[in-house]
C-alpha cells in the first residue's frame, strides 16, 4: 500500500491549531505566576538589605556614644566600616532614612518590614 509524500508526514493544520492553543494555555498558567515568584524574591532581598543597614547602624551607634543613640546623617558614613557598601532595593525603590531613630524604610509598595 503506498501513499503520497503528501499524506505520510507530518501534522495536518488541525493538529497544529491544537498543539499552539494547549501551549499558549500552559504559558497563561505559568508566566503569572513565575513573575510572582520574581517580585516575591525582590521583596524578601529588600527587606533583608534594610535589616543589614539597621545592623550597621546599631553597631556605628555603639562604636561611637555608649549611652545614647547616635545615627550618622548619611548612610554612606557606614562604607567600608560596618558595610561593603549601602544597598539598594532591587525592585528600584527608594530607602528613606530616619536618622532620629537609624531606621530604614523602603518606599516600594509590599517591601515594608511591618
Ligand atoms: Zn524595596
Amino acid at each position: 500500500m503506498l501513499r503520497s509524500l503528501s499524506e505520510q508526514d507530518g501534522f495536518t493544520l488541525l493538529e497544529l491549531v491544537i498543539i499552539i492553543v494547549i501551549i499558549l494555555l500552559l504559558a497563561a498558567v505559568a508566566v503569572p505566576r513565575i513573575v510572582d515568584f520574581s517580585s516575591s524574591a525582590e521583596a524578601a532581598a529588600c527587606k533583608s538589605n534594610q535589616n543589614n543597614i539597621e545592623f550597621a547602624l546599631t553597631m556605628y551607634s555603639a562604636s561611637v556614644n555608649k549611652s545614647i543613640a547616635f545615627f550618622p546623617e548619611t548612610l554612606d558614613v557606614l562604607v567600608p566600616a560596618y558595610l561593603d557598601y549601602v544597598p539598594n532595593c532591587p525592585s528600584g525603590g527608594a530607602y528613606e532614612y530616619d536618622v532620629n531613630v537609624g531606621s530604614i524604610q523602603c518606599l516600594e509598595a509590599g517591601h515594608g518590614r511591618i
